[in-house]
């Protein structure tokens, strides 16, 4: 497949064609127009997938009710209500244990059971499991700050073991959360994703002169070395 036939629906102008059905020029890559098959099958799918269909219509529900005015936790709370989840997990970084006893909290305010795994479960150390050694993070007075790995495997057996109904991400880094989500049985809820550069906002690199400052110099800097290693 080619990029022109990939959808590119971040370039569309006419983005009011699918979200409020009004007839506008499509992108000619538009995938409406190059795979209808697709929109059949999803059909499809929302009607004969019980969990599908019920999970999309509490989350259209929960967006009605708190449109703008609640905070992610509560859409979460609301969530895991309608859906009739009575066992929560919760999967959390060593870093934020602080905001983790706090969703628990909350969460068990709201009636839930809540099982939560810390990242470093298990105290697997980054050298056994092939981490080369300039990347066991030292601090800058030598002190090795960095010698456990993060455990999503065991996050995700242990909150399996446990039998909750719905899992949810607070901190997780990227890529551990994605080993946590391809092996935890229950569906999986981000609640917190991780940025330490700006307090677990990612977005916010995306409004600031400074955001924008930092990918221009590293892209910069990513094609200088990309230039540099096809020249060796
Ligand atoms: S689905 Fe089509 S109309 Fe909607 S944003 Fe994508 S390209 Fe634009």
């Amino acid at each position: 497949m080619t990029d022109e036939i990939d959808p590119t629906c971040y370039k569309c102008n006419s983005i009011q064609f699918c979200t409020v059905g009004r007839a506008s020029k499509m992108l000619d890559n538009c995938p409406m127009k190059i795979s209808p098959e697709i929109y059949k099958e999803a059909r499809e799918i929302y009607k004969n997938d019980e969990f599908i269909k019920k999970s999309t219509n509490v989350a259209s529900i929960v967006e009605a009710q708190g449109y703008i005015r609640w905070p992610r936790l509560k859409d979460t709370v609301e969530y895991a209500k309608g859906m009739g989840f009575k066992k929560l997990g919760l999967v959390f970084c060593v870093g934020l244990l602080k905001e983790a006893e706090r969703v628990a909290e909350i969460l068990k305010k709201y009636g839930f059971k809540v099982v939560g795994v810390c990242c470093k479960t298990g105290s697997f150390k980054k050298a056994d499991m092939g981490v080369p050694e300039e990347y066991i993070m030292m601090s800058k007075t030598g002190y090795r700050i960095g010698w456990i790995t993060c455990n999503p495997v065991c996050q995700a057996l242990l909150l399996n073991k446990a039998k909750t109904d719905m899992n949810i991400i607070c901190g997780l880094c990227v890529g551990h959360d994605i080993t946590f989500t391809q092996l935890s049985k229950a569906p999986v809820t981000t609640l917190i994703a991780k940025d330490r550069s700006a307090p677990h906002n990612p977005a916010a690199a995306l409004y600031s002169h400074y955001g924008n400052e930092f990918f221009t110099i590293d892209i910069q800097e990513s094609r200088k070395n990309k230039k540099k290693a096809s020249k060796q």
